[in-house]
């Protein structure tokens, strides 16, 4: 093997000494060279630059269309048209036509950006100018809008995950389908300190006419609860909001929004926020009532509701008991939390409702043959957390990642060495960290995190501390679980694949029912606001949306279904519960698919350019288990096809069109194509990933 310079190895499998500080060096000489794009064999390394490199002009587009991996330095654009040749010669090792990009790494590695630019290069492939194409590349814009905030690890955070599958005929893109995994509706009623709520409220106030907040009864940021932090980046950078205000109408406009649809949007967000402003007291007989009845009055006003009605949700609370209806009064707290749920439940279904209208509105045509209809989907989730307070949100958020971490390993490192052990390959096994006992703790019935979580919620007396004792107790024999010290506190901590995470269970059990206040949904039925009316009930005329009332009889088949199975709870599915489902029709449609990887890194904790922290950096290598991944690489057989594939793909370079369809047929072409370091096993041919193009490069030259 030929030594290079330092930074010059496009490839970390080539590397001639396979070290943990040899990867690092290596990583670190490029970046500095502004070489953010590295290979491991098949799969790309990303390090955030935190600056414009120009890496994605035109002439860089043109530069990777429809060419082979080895002909470029390592790029993004490259994984981009790996996966569009692929489709369509369905020429991969795992066999499969449909392709999945997976990119993962941690909060503010750059896994969004990737994404963008993977579906922009997509879109430049298919060569088209269709309406179409424009439509899908403003959804990005418009989703971060909604889902996107400013948190200390990032000031573009997902707070939602997401697959996009976009979805092809003859080479065309014909339509998209949008995935959405868990919005972080927390942060509509609060957020950390130094952290934003969703962008969009920022722009809400930069962007509208003067005229149209007035309609909508806005009045100064600062004075919004649910802004708690203050308007930071209206006062600081009130441009660039307007800006952005700018770009989501347009992308709205684009995509196919109507202008009363966007109107109802802007409504329910002032609702929202006014919602936060409405204070409760209690009388001498500690009885709840509504301070201030301005700002009741406006609420009802812009949300279209009955104020008295609005009164009574938010300070009686309404029990069913036998088929007759109880009223009690609240406590101030207990008012306090209605209110909130209610703006929760406001904003989730606003962005659940968007996801839908744009999957409507960008779905493939249906005349079009379904069977023909081949997909690259797009994972981009939330990446790991560990936040000086982590709650429920970060157990999904971080299970999530674990759950990612664990479909790379099956793919890099299980099925790979499962394959050599059966076809008889001799091979020395490359150990790895498999994090399988991880998903156990938190998935595992009837005991794991999230199960006694169920249980807990279920129970009626039920709270965050008997949660954490339970689990105290179920876990203790368990590595990856430590209980704290102090017996009265709601604390834990998990030692995840990254790093040993520090949760408070404080408000886990609401969290996880997610219950709306009884009666809530009757009134937002009362509501005139058409999207209003239609994200509580399902039904509206003027747009026609079917998606979902699809939806909701679903969800009653489901729950058929699970009276049927004797479940006898018929509730709503528990938060939790409904994550850890969408997970798992997650993983099941990326394994239907052809995986690609890209793994972000992350260069420091301070978002700079130009800074690359040693120590930062190798702790992301190490749980993400990079020596392991470059060690069977270079060791490894990536590409594996089947000997009768093989002999009819690549058999015309022997020049006998009887050669046989065996292990013997297949060591004639090897031969022929003069590759060396190969194997043959029982019923495939194990080849190195370079082999392939070696192999393509031949077929050309004939
Ligand atoms: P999260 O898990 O919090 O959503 P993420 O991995 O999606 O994080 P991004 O939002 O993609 O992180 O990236 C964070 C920021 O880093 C971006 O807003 C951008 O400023 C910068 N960045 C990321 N990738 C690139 C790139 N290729 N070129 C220039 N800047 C980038
Ligand atoms: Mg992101």
């Amino acid at each position: 093997m030929t030594t290079t310079s330092p930074g010059e190895t496009d490839d970390l499998a080539s590397l001639p000494n396979l070290e943990e500080g040899s990867l690092l060096e290596e990583l670190r000489t490029r970046y500095a060279k502004n070489k953010i794009y590295t290979y491991v064999g098949d799969i790309l390394v990303a390090i955030n630059p935190y600056q414009d490199l120009e890496l994605y002009t035109k002439s860089i587009s043109d530069q990777y269309k429809g060419k082979r991996r080895a002909d470029n330095p390592p790029h993004l654009f490259a994984i981009a048209d790996s996966s569009y040749q692929s489709l369509q010669t369905g020429n991969t090792i795992s066999g499969k036509r449909n392709q999945c990009i997976v990119i993962s790494g941690e909060s503010g590695a750059g896994k969004t950006e990737s994404t963008k630019l993977i579906i922009k290069q997509l879109i430049e492939l298919c060569k088209g100018r269709s309406q179409l194409e424009q439509q899908i590349l403003q959804v990005n814009p418009l989703l971060e809008a909604f889902g996107n905030a400013q948190t200390v690890m990032n000031d573009n955070s997902s707070r939602f995950g997401k697959y996009i599958q976009l979805k092809f005929h003859d080479a065309k893109v014909k339509g998209a389908k949008i995935s959405e995994y868990l919005l972080e509706k927390s942060r509509v009623i609060f957020q950390n300190p130094k952290e934003e709520n969703f962008h969009i409220f920022y722009y809400m106030f930069a962007g509208l006419e003067e005229e149209k907040r007035k309609e909508l009864c806005l009045e100064l940021p600062e004075k919004y609860r649910y802004l708690g932090n203050g308007p930071c980046r209206l006062k600081t950078d009130p441009r660039s909001m307007k800006e952005s205000c700018e770009e989501l109408i347009n992308a709205l406009n684009l995509v196919g929004f109507l202008e009363e649809e966007q109107d109802d949007m802007f409504r329910i967000l002032a609702g929202v926020l006014t919602m936060g402003q409405i204070e409760i007291d209690t009388n001498e007989n500690d009885e709840a009532f509504v301070r201030d009845k301005e700002i009741l009055e406006n609420v009802a006003n812009i949300l279209e509701l009955d104020s008295t009605q609005l009164e009574k949700m938010l300070t009686f609370a309404v029990s069913r008991a036998s088929g007759e209806f109880f009223t009690r009064n609240y406590s101030k707290e207990q008012a306090h939390n209605v209110r909130d749920a209610l703006a929760k439940a406001l904003y989730g279904r606003l962005f659940s409702w968007i996801v839908n209208k744009v999957n409507q509105l960008l779905a493939p045509e249906e005349d079009l043959p379904q069977k023909e209809i081949t997909e690259i989907g797009i994972l981009d989730i939330f990446g790991f957390e560990n936040l000086g307070m982590n709650s429920f949100e970060q157990v999904c958020i971080n299970l999530a990642n674990e759950q990612l971490q664990h479909f790379f390993n099956q793919h890099i490192f299980t099925l790979e060495q499962m394959e050599y052990q059966d076809e008889g390959v001799d091979w020395t096994r490359v150990p790895f960290v498999n994090n399988q006992p991880l998903l156990d703790l938190f998935l595992a019935k009837p005991i794991s995190v999230l199960a006694l979580l169920d249980e807990e919620s279920l129970f009626p007396k039920g709270s965050d501390h008997s949660y954490v004792e339970k689990m105290n107790h179920n876990f203790a024999k368990n590595h990856h679980y430590i209980k704290t010290k102090v017996s009265t506190s709601n604390k834990f901590s998990i030692d995840h694949y990254a790093g040993r995470v520090e949760y408070d269970a404080t408000g886990f059990l609401e969290k996880n029912r997610d219950a709306l206040p009884l009666g809530a949904t009757q009134l937002f039925k009362t509501s005139t606001v058409d999207l209003i009316n239609l994200i509580f009930t399902g039904t509206i005329t003027r747009t026609g949306t079917l998606a979902l009332q699809n939806r909701i009889s679903k969800k009653k088949r489901s729950r058929k279904s699970l009276k049927k199975k004797g479940n006898t709870n018929q509730k709503k599915l528990t938060v939790g519960a409904q994550f850890k489902n969408s997970l798992s029709v997650l993983i099941e449609l990326l394994n239907l698919a052809n995986p690609h990887f890209v793994r972000c890194i992350k260069p420091n904790m301070t978002k700079e350019a130009k800074s690359f922290d040693d120590k930062f950096v190798k702790a992301q290598l190490r749980y993400t288990g990079m020596l392991e991944t470059t060690r069977i690489r270079k060791m490894g057989y990536a590409f594996r096809p089947k000997f009768g594939d093989f002999v009819q793909r690549y058999g015309v370079l022997t020049f006998n069109p009887r050669l046989s369809a065996n292990q013997f047929g297949c060591k004639v072409i090897l031969e022929k194509a003069g590759l060396t370091d190969w194997m043959v096993g029982k019923t495939k041919v194990f080849l190195k990933y370079y082999h392939q193009d070696k192999l393509e490069d031949a077929m050309k030259l004939l």
